[in-house]
């Protein structure tokens, strides 16, 4: 059982200034050494520290060695006398492959081995032994024993490094579970801005990309960091910035206090497209703005998480729109992460963004809380109320609370305060609306004669703008609006196509009438703004009929100027349609359909042509066209491939039957890189025989040692929906299999079938929901079960 409410409240009453003192030795292979001393302030009576699975254990309470008691994973503090201790706990603990504790990973280009303690929610326990709750924040100071030819990086800024012994800054209180290390052969560039130390690091194997990339990097770095210390008053919290590209994180990226890690995946080999460069753009301010938003300011209690995150994903797509000048960035929250969105809160998992403590009775269930709620809708929310309160008021009662609960933590009590302190109108019946209810409203288009009128059916005030169009979808004009109860008639439009929210200000579904929903579905494309037409993507595709669905696809993709658009399209068709919403038998004349609208797209643009080819790769039925692009490393059109591109078109090739194991073998061997290895696996997996899938699903359940990058690969191959018969044997129900940590456990979750189940399949999964299993792989299959329901019900 994970941490509950009631025991992190009770340890919160009874223990204040809590402080590490930190010791790891990374020298051995197999394990490693951590010896932690932790001083805190205790009331008086019983408490614990949590460490997982310690091989070997010596603790001392005051200096004097006790007999611990220790179960696996509590390590029992009975009957303190009131006032100060320190309790020493010298342990040894295994590395891990599944990220959850000290991830090792060997790098196959040149042998070089790296590790990461990247932590998150009941991983610092997996560490050192601690008190992991965010609301016992408190200084940590590390030195780190490990090869001396190695970099080591931490939150604190390094003071000293000689014969393997590298010891860092104290750093201010932090929660613990916002501590990191990492530690290997890195590449790392480094220099100064306005006084603060900064860096970008990235594999040795790795370090041409780092390079090639470096400038930009800085740039944004240095862009995010000047807009956000201009609008917040509180100054950046910590002494340094190092930011690491790490080997298998399991997180898009870790915001860790001044040192964060992000995917290796946002470093790509080869080919960076502007979408790449958005993303990671976006990515880079999201965690930045962490600094002041989790880690200056923290939740007491993961209900609040949202607190974390809304903020840091709307600051992330906004700052990297304007201040980073990453344009085009709010098209991809409108075409790829709004709608997951819309999803999310129409299934019975959905959750108000804003829960009650009490809906996350443990951190099993705050593992749940990282979803497209509390991103996709929060952001939104967000971005709703700066439109609504204006951005002056936004930012003075955001700098007053983050004044107030510096090195602290804070509710969403506190934040509400502080907004209504600072502007005139009624924050707080604005939270209950939009912060506590789940749900979201929808938006009508209807006529009063010709007159356009708008109705909203739900509970919550909306601003955004609304747009007027001629029926060959040229711009007549914009206004701001304000729905709530009553309707707003739009008489000066009268005969027009109306595009309410066609901005994306606020989170609504939105219905056009006939008139403005029969001009898009023509004219679309046609359309010139980017922004605009990502809505209407959106809410032409929200649960629209298959059928319809790709005749939108087949008229607009090819047309579609936009690669962030194309390929938003595309994933949501591969994701969603042919994933869950198809019968076995519709899923080959649905592909090509989508290969067709791929093959005739306009690819004079580079950027367009590589999401064109991406989708062709995926779609494609024809073995001779892989065959030939595989041959030339390039496409019909000329477009070189890289290789993601080249793994993608070789799982195809594999999937259609024109590859064999040993010319996968040869290909993995000639790439020689960690993501060759990853595309071997899947393009294995994806081999149209009853071997091939039964080899992938032994490595898949077999290994208690696979990493999760490499069982999310297998995955991928195994569920090809043109394999049915061959895999319909392994749509089984093992949630045994989810043993590990809660990021295996996602894992797990994630591998649902991708491919069209039958109704007595479903069931196998409804009724595996009795027994117990780990709340993260319980939602995964809940919302898989809901989205396929879902669908065969419109
Ligand atoms: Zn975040």
């Amino acid at each position: 059982m994970s941490l509950t409410l009631e025991e992190a409240r009770a340890r919160a009453r009874m223990l204040s200034d809590v402080s590490y003192d930190l010791a790891l030795d990374v020298t051995r292979v197999g394990s490693f050494r951590s010896r932690v001393a932790v001083r805190f302030r205790t009331a008086g009576g019983d408490t614990f520290l949590e460490l997982h699975r310690a091989e070997s254990l010596e603790v001392t309470i005051d200096g004097m060695a006790v007999g611990p008691a220790y179960d696996g994973r509590r390590i029992s503090l009975d009957g303190l006398s009131p006032g100060v201790h320190e309790v020493v706990v010298d342990a040894r603990l295994r590395y891990v492959t599944d990220g959850e504790g000290l991830h090792t990973f060997t790098d196959p280009v040149d042998g070089e081995r790296y590790l990461g303690g990247y932590l998150g929610l009941d991983v610092t326990q997996r560490l050192f032994a601690c008190f992991d709750q965010l609301d016992l924040k408190g200084p940590i100071t590390l030195s780190v024993t490990a090869d001396p030819t190695w970099t080591v990086l931490s939150n604190g800024l390094l003071k000293t490094a000689a014969n393997g012994r590298f010891s860092f800054a104290t750093t201010p209180p932090i929660p613990c579970d916002a501590f990191v290390v990492v530690a290997g052969p890195f590449h790392s560039v480094r220099w100064e801005h306005r006084g603060l130390p900064m860096g970008w690091h990235a594999r040795r194997s790795l370090a041409a990309e780092l390079e090639r990339d470096a400038a930009e990097l800085r740039r944004t770095t240095e862009a995010c960091f000047d807009h956000f210390t201009s609008i917040f008053t509180e100054p950046f919290p910590f002494d340094s910035y190092d930011q690491v590209f790490v080997p298998e994180l399991n997180w898009g990226a870790m915001e860790c206090p001044g040192c964060v890690t992000f995917q290796e995946s946002m470093l790509p080999r080869e080919r960076v497209t502007d979408d790449d460069r958005r993303h990671r753009a976006m990515v880079i301010a999201h965690e930045m703005s962490h600094m002041w938003f989790a880690d200056l300011v923290s939740p007491v209690w993961w209900e609040d998480a949202w607190l974390n995150e809304s903020f840091a994903d709307y600051m992330g797509f906004e700052v990297a729109e304007t201040a980073a000048g990453e344009k085009g960035t709010r098209v991809s929250f409108e075409a790829a992460h709004k709608p997951g969105a819309y999803l999310a809160d129409r299934r019975r998992s959905t959750h108000p963004v804003a829960p009650a403590a009490e809906d996350v009775p443990d951190v099993d269930t705050g593992t749940t809380i990282f979803d497209a709620i509390s991103y996709g809708k929060g952001n939104a929310v967000v971005r709703q109320l700066v439109t609504w309160l204006g951005e002056a008021d936004f930012l003075a009662g955001v700098n007053a609370h983050l004044t107030a609960h510096r090195f602290a933590n804070a509710t969403l009590e506190d934040l509400l305060s502080a907004l209504d302190a600072a502007s005139p109108r009624d924050v707080r019946g604005w939270a209950r609306v939009w912060l506590r209810q789940p749900g979201h409203d929808t938006i009508r288009v209807a006529r009063r004669g010709d007159v356009p009128v708008l109705t909203r059916a739900g509970v919550r005030p909306h601003r955004f703008t609304i747009t007027a169009y001629s029926g060959s979808l040229q711009p007549v004009g914009s206004r701001l609006v304000d729905l709530a109860d009553e309707p707003v008639e739009l008489p000066e439009w009268a005969g027009l196509v109306v595009v309410p929210n066609a901005h994306g200000e606020t989170f609504a579904r939105v219905e056009l009438d006939p008139l403005s929903y029969d001009a898009v579905a023509s004219e679309l494309t046609s359309l010139a703004d980017p922004l605009v037409r990502a809505v209407l993507w959106g809410t032409m595709l929200d649960e629209a009929a298959p059928a319809d669905h790709l005749r939108l696809l087949a008229r607009h993709l090819p047309r579609e100027p936009s690669p962030t658009l194309v390929t938003a399209v595309l994933d949501r068709t591969f994701n969603h349609l042919v994933r869950r919403r198809l019968e076995p038998e519709q899923v080959g004349t649905a592909l090509e359909v989508v290969a067709a609208a791929c093959a005739a797209g306009d690819q004079r643009d580079e950027q367009r042509a590589v999401a064109l080819a991406r989708g062709l790769a995926r779609a494609t039925s024809d073995p001779e066209l892989l065959r030939r692009w595989l041959g030339a490393n390039a496409t019909d059109q000329g477009l070189a491939l890289d290789p993601a591109l080249r793994w993608s078109a070789r799982k195809r090739l594999a999937e259609l039957g024109g590859l064999s194991a040993e010319q996968i073998e040869t290909e993995r061997r000639r790439d020689g890189t960690a993501t060759g290895d990853l595309g071997a696996a899947t393009a294995l997996a994806a081999r149209p025989t009853a071997e091939a899938k039964s080899a992938a699903w032994a490595a898949m359940t077999e290994d208690p040692e696979i990493s999760v990058r490499r069982f999310r690969a297998l995955a991928d191959g195994l569920w090809s929906p043109a394999h049915r018969d061959l895999v319909a044997a392994y749509v089984t129900v093992a949630p045994a299999l989810a043993r590990r940590g809660s990021a295996f456990a996602a894992a797990v979750g994630r591998a649902f079938p991708a491919i069209p189940l039958t109704t007595a399949e479903m069931d196998l999964f409804r009724r595996a929901l009795h027994q117990d299993m780990p709340a993260v792989l319980r939602r995964h299959w809940e919302d898989e079960l809901d989205d396929r329901a879902t669908a065969r019900e419109t």
